[in-house]
């Protein structure tokens, strides 16, 4: 098959009826055929491939010439020690990129594009994988092409192939055209369609001709290399304070052995224990805790609808502060019912009954007739598809009483010009047996200025401003009861006219007015925004009466100027509107040029801007805001696929719930990483004093080693996983440049590295004091020495294990948290417990890292010890919520 035969020989080749398309189960066995619509990306890493990557690193090199050295002194022990710990060490490190990795790629599948196709003679949305050769692909603008296509109809259809050609003009494309050659350049191919490419006007269908890598986009290699896995700001940012602070950790050990050398110390001990100090210090694991975090968070949104297509995302969500949502479908169920007509010649408006026949003059047939036949929708057996809005209009003639059927195949459409937002009108144009006729659908600020005429009594009179002032009235009246209005217009042509001069000399029919009720989770939603610091702001391509009885009705809104219209917006200029934006909540009769501006003025003005949108020209918009968000349902490929996020339920709610999962994905990561970077500081704190003070080393370079294990491990990660704090909500977003340290983390990594240090110096101390020697004595038995050992290990492992705990919250006791609600976290510091009474009072272990049992005052100096820091930290929270206490509480948002 090729672009030069024509449809009929196509469709003969892949043995297809265009009308009904494939049965399911002739689809499912093409499928088994020609596999999955897929291409393939890159092979990915194996587990041996992981690990040794995680292994090809400076500070593991020292460590494995650490090993070497140790089995060639016949520290046997030491050297299976160190090597157990460097192999636990990366096997952790790969299960995390691994269980990073998966989520992602669930992500991945979870947000890859639906294709409409005609199967058992309905049209479905499928998943773009199940699509098969012979597969006949409904075409619509904003979609992406699934697979490679002939096309067999085709109207105004326009499509952007610059994924394969480069070319970034539209090529328009002709069902008609058989092309002289089958080897015609891709770009001239008006008659087919290639997947990936994307539909930028117009409607189409086309059967499907390859799939998978046998397509067209298949056969170029490189694209399938998708751009190398991307570092978030906060990952770089965290990558390089890690760098920072491991050379600082290497400077501190270079300086500790050189001091140690001074002082005479045993060389070879010195290496051990400064690169054993160096492992355990330099925070590493930095960059691979926030992947891991983010990865985990993603997944638990994505539970939650909101499906994270870009990481970085995550880290701004929590700093959003005002919202722009769309109207209809978001804040509202888009499940609109007629309830209201407006006839040129009824004195009044007419309600329009639920379920019975409306009692509408006989006028309200040509306006049924004309919102009919100027719709793409599909209505049958309360079943639709298509726009709800053109539903509505169905479900209307329905019960006028009008036979759909019959009317439809009476007045083929012979010409269409399609809805855009733009210009939100849409038209057909019909031929009843040679009577051709306009249709023209859409708002009745655009309509009414192509309107020369009025349909008045049967008869088409001049439009006069009698007629505009009622129509306008009309309109106020039913926008004021928050329903949204669509008018209808018709004209007689002698003659096929073109798209471009279909709307014009128009002849109005009249009005109808559709409810839509708004969400019923959207304004404790909206409320609970407010308490957050976060502004709801509604941009709304509707009229304005309707948009502010609507944001009335949720809270967004109380006062008709909070209102303007996109065209009030485009006529101020643009300091005027960063100057004006903060007053304004609703933003009516918008088009998707108007939404840029929106969105730049408030981010002008400091905003972090979350933006909805849907449609194929949506995509600026979503990209000029700081989270761009796009609808799963209802939106287009082309905004998801400039979304951050897409909200598989299309739902408002889901957009402030995931801007609350941010924030705590947020906060979790900044307790992991600050428990680390305390626990690491005590260590460094505990080695360097004694160093310098003239003491043995209060550990050995194997405990150091385990410690790191125990601590930095486990429990960081499992603070990384809290719960999210219930409160979340209260706060204020975070700036966007806070640094990561602000709000007395910088301070709680210094004051909790330097405690822990101490005490774990103290123990040390002791445990030569409890024997009747000091630590600066010269002929000390080495068994005192090891059980003082015993003591600081005991004690350091001790203190960090249960700081921990008092990490899940900035200002909130431990109880206040819950002691348990982080199951994770009670795990880790149990297990990280009994792992070290194991290590104590195994006798292999205890051997392995040269410990002692400890006594009764022994124990209990490191028990009180061990719950030092938590005091300290405790105390510090208390007088903290006294101070804020007095301070003015609440989350009052900062002005926009
Ligand atoms: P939102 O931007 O909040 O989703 P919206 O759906 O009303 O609101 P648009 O889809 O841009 O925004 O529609 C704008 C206006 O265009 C509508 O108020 C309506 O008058 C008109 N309109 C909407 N859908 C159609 C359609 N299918 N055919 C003709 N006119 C339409």
């Amino acid at each position: 098959m090729s672009v030069a035969s024509s449809i009929a020989d196509t469709l003969q080749e892949l043995a297809v009826d265009p009308a009904t398309g494939l049965t399911t189960a002739e689809a499912q066995a093409r499928l088994a055929r020609y596999g999955p619509n897929q291409l393939r990306g890159r092979q990915p890493k194996t587990v041996l491939q992981l690990l040794l990557a995680q292994l090809n690193d400076a500070l593991i090199y020292v460590l494995f010439g650490a090993v070497v050295i140790t089995a060639f002194l016949g520290e046997y022990v030491d050297a299976v020690i160190i090597l157990v710990v460097i192999f636990v060490n990366a096997g952790l490190g790969v299960v995390q990129e691994v269980k990073a990795g998966n989520a992602l790629e669930a992500l991945r599948q979870l947000a890859t594009p639906r294709a409409l196709v005609r199967r058992d003679g309905q049209v479905r949305e499928i998943d773009s994988a199940a699509v098969v050769p012979g597969d006949v692909l409904v075409l619509d603008a904003g979609r992406f092409v699934a697979a490679d296509v002939r096309l067999l109809e085709s109207a105004n259809l326009q499509i952007e192939e610059s994924a394969l050609t480069g070319e970034s003009v539209p090529a328009t494309k002709d069902a008609r055209a058989v092309l002289p050659a089958a080897d015609t350049p891709l770009g001239d191919r008006c008659n087919a369609a290639f997947m990936s490419t994307l539909v930028s006007y117009g409607r189409g269908t086309g059967v499907v001709t390859a799939t998978g890598m046998r397509t067209e986009v298949g056969k170029i290699a490189t694209i399938l290399d998708e751009e190398e896995a991307s570092q978030t700001p906060l990952e770089r940012r965290l990558h390089q304070l890690g760098k920072t602070l491991g050379q600082v950790a290497v400077g501190i050990c270079v300086l500790m052995f050189g001091i140690g050398y001074l002082q005479g110390r045993d060389l070879l001990d010195m290496f051990l224990t400064a690169v054993s100090l160096a492992v355990a210090s330099i925070p590493e694991g930095l960059a691979a805790i926030v992947a891991v975090v983010l990865s985990l968070g993603v997944t638990a949104m994505s539970k939650r609808h909101a499906i994270i297509r870009r990481l970085p995302a995550v880290e701004t969500l929590g700093s959003v502060n005002v919202v722009c949502s769309d109207k209809t479908g978001t804040l509202t169920q888009n499940r609109m019912t007629v309830t209201r007509c407006f006839l040129p010649d009824a004195a009044a408006d007419l309600a329009v009954g639920e379920g019975q026949a409306p009692e509408l003059p006989a006028q309200a047939d040509l306006l049924a007739q004309a919102l009919i036949l100027c719709s793409d929708a599909t209505y049958a057996d309360g079943q639709g598809t298509g726009d709800p809005t053109e539903i509505a209009l169905l479900v209307f003639g329905d019960q006028l009483g009008l036979d759909r059927r019959q009317l439809t195949e009476r007045n083929p459409r012979v010409g269409e010009r399609a809805f855009e937002s733009d210009r939100k009108l849409m038209s057909t144009l019909t031929d009843e047996a040679g009577q051709l006729r306009v249709f023209t659908k859409g708002a009745i600020d655009s309509l009414l200025p192509r309107c020369t005429h009025v349909r008045e009594n049967g008869r088409d009179v001049p439009l006069t401003d009698a007629h505009r002032t009622a129509v306008q009235r009309a309109t106020e009246r039913m926008a004021d009861q928050a329903l949204r209005t669509l008018a209808a217009a018709y004209r007689p042509v002698d003659h096929p006219v073109p798209p471009a001069e279909m709307e014009q000399n128009l002849v109005l029919l009249g009005l109808v007015g559709m409810m839509d009720p708004p969400r019923a989770e959207v304004r404790d939603a909206i409320r609970q925004a407010a308490g957050a610091g976060i502004t709801t702001v509604m941009i709304t391509g509707d009229h304005r009466h309707t948009a502010f009885a609507i944001a009335r009705d949720l809270g967004i809104a109380h006062d008709p100027g909070q209102a303007v219209t996109g065209e009030d917006v485009s006529r101020y200029p643009d300091e005027e509107l960063h100057r004006r934006i903060a007053d304004y909540r609703v933003f009516a009769r918008v088009s998707p040029e108007h939404k840029v501006r929106i969105v730049r003025a408030f981010r002008a003005r400091g905003n972090v801007v979350s933006m909805t949108g849907d449609g194929v020209n949506d995509a600026p918009s979503l990209s000029a805001a700081d989270i761009g968000v796009a609808m799963g349902l209802s939106g287009t490929d082309v905004a998801r696929n400039a979304a951050d996020m897409i909200l598989t339920d299309d739902n408002f709610a889901t957009i402030i719930s995931a801007i609350e999962q941010g924030r705590n994905i947020y906060n979790n990561i900044k307790k992991a990483v600050i428990f680390l970077l305390a626990s690491n500081a005590g260590e460094v704190v505990a080695m360097i004093a004694s160093i310098l003070a003239g003491m043995p080393a209060p550990l050995l370079p194997t405990q150091l080693l385990w410690i790191n294990l125990l601590t930095d491990t486990l429990p960081a990660i499992a603070l990384g996983m809290d719960p999210g704090d219930p409160d979340v909500m209260q706060e204020r977003p975070r700036q966007p440049r806070e640094s990561f340290f602000a709000h007395g983390a910088g301070w709680r990594v210094a004051t909790g590295g330097l405690l822990i240090g101490l005490l774990t110096l103290f123990a040390f101390w002791f445990g030569f004091y409890e024997h009747g020697y000091s630590p600066f004595a010269a002929a000390v038995p080495t068994a005192v020495t090891l059980y003082a050992r015993t003591m600081a290990f005991m004690t350091i492992v001790a203190c960090q294990l249960l700081f921990a705990l008092t990490f899940r919250h900035p200002h909130k006791s431990i109880f206040q948290t819950g002691l348990l609600t982080n199951r994770y976290l009670a795990g880790a510091v149990v297990l990280g417990l009994g792992l070290q009474l194991l290590a104590l009072y195994v006798p292999l272990l205890q051997r392995a890292f040269k410990l002692r049992p400890l006594d009764g005052p022994g124990w209990l100096t490191v028990i009180g010890l061990g719950l030092i820091p938590v005091l300290f930290s405790e105390i510090g929270k208390l007088v903290l919520r006294r101070r804020s206490a007095l301070a003015a509480p609440g989350a009052a948002a900062r002005p926009l």
